[in-house]
């Protein structure tokens, strides 16, 4: 079917949106200064990871919320421990920790969201149901 899409597990092992198949990160998160380095292109299936220049720009908003939710969490988290007093320093060291993650997780939502919503013909390819509808 033309607009099969990878489920939640692809999205979680940051494979491919459209196969669920090939990886999207060249490195392991654990690679310092290289864990966001994405393929061009998937392995498997062929789809740009990049429909066009600047695409993963936006990753940033996606940063910023997740960025955003994590200290809301965490400083209710604390509050409910009755650790209040360490949140600064417990929310800080959780978000240095977890920049790879935040920044990989950020791409991996341009690319299962924005991508098929913003260029349907370069995620889906020609659409099968585009030629019945003009009757
Ligand atoms: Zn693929």
């Amino acid at each position: 079917m033309a607009n099969s899409r990878a489920g939640f597990g692809a999205f979680i092992t940051c494979r491919c949106p459209k196969c669920g198949e090939g990886k999207v990160f060249k490195n392991s998160v654990f690679s310092f200064g290289h864990f966001s380095d994405t393929y061009d292109e998937c392995p498997i299936c062929g789809l740009s990871y990049e429909p066009e220049t600047g695409f993963f720009f936006g990753a940033m908003y996606w940063s910023y919320a997740l960025i955003t939710g994590t200290i809301l969490c965490g400083a209710l988290l604390m509050n409910y421990l009755g650790l209040w007093d360490y949140a600064i320093v417990g929310i800080m060291g959780f978000l240095l920790l977890n920049i790879p993650i935040i920044i990989r997780y950020s791409r991996m939502l341009m690319l299962y969201v924005i991508y098929p919503l913003m260029y349907k013909e370069k995620f889906y390819g020609v659409l099968e149901g585009e030629s019945d509808d003009e009757e």
